[in-house]
C-alpha cells in the first residue's frame, strides 16, 4: 500500500496512465503524484494549459493527455520529482524516459547505467541519452534514458554504475 511503502499499487498507476493510443504518438507527461498536498508549481509551469486549474492547493494535478507535447517543464518544477515523461514512440526495441534527477555527478550522454524501478529494484542497462540541466531548472537535471520498452512503465529512476 502506498502509504507504507512509498510504492504506487497497480491501481493507483492505472488511475494515472495515458491511454495507449495516446502513447503511441509520442512523449506525454505522467504525474505520478498520489497524495493531496498543498503544492501546484506543475500547473503553473505548463504553458500548454495540459494541466488543469487546481481549485484547491490540496488538489493532485490531472493531464489532459491531448494537449501535453511531452516537453518536460513541468519535471524540473515539481518539488517531489514526481513528474516522468516517457516516449513509447523512440525506436522499435526501446523506449525513452525522461527522469528528474538531482545527485551528483550527473551523468554524460553515452554512458550505460543501472535502470531501476519504483521499489528501487535493478531492471535493465539503460543509455542516456541527453541531460537537461539549465539555470531555470535550478538544479533539478532531467535525464533522457533509452530504456528496453517492455520495461518503460517500470524505470523511474538509474543508478550510475561507476562513480566517477
Ligand atoms: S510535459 Fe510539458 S506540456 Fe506536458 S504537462 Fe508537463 S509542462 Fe505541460
Ligand atoms: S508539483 Fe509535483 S508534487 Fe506538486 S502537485 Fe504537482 S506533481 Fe504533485
Amino acid at each position: 500500500m502506498l502509504a507504507e511503502t512509498g510504492i504506487p499499487t497497480k491501481e493507483n498507476l492505472a488511475s494515472i496512465m495515458p491511454p495507449d493510443e495516446r502513447l503511441a504518438q509520442g512523449p506525454v507527461a505522467i504525474a505520478e503524484c498520489f497524495q493531496n498536498i498543498p503544492c501546484d508549481p506543475c500547473y503553473h509551469s505548463c504553458k500548454q494549459g495540459a494541466i488543469q486549474e487546481f481549485q484547491d492547493i490540496n488538489d493532485r494535478p490531472q493531464i489532459d493527455f491531448n494537449k501535453c507535447n511531452g516537453c518536460g517543464s513541468c519535471m524540473s518544477r515539481c518539488p517531489g520529482l514526481a513528474i516522468f515523461v516517457v516516449d513509447a514512440t523512440y525506436g522499435d526495441n526501446e523506449a525513452l524516459v525522461k527522469i528528474p534527477y538531482e545527485f551528483l555527478p550527473i551523468p554524460e550522454v553515452g554512458e550505460i547505467v543501472t535502470a531501476i524501478n519504483r521499489a528501487g529494484q535493478p531492471v535493465a542497462d539503460a543509455k542516456i541519452i541527453k541531460v537537461q540541466n539549465t539555470k531555470v531548472q535550478d538544479r533539478t537535471a532531467i535525464i533522457w534514458l533509452a530504456v528496453p520498452k517492455e520495461y518503460m512503465m517500470e524505470v523511474r529512476h538509474f543508478k550510475v554504475k561507476e562513480v566517477r
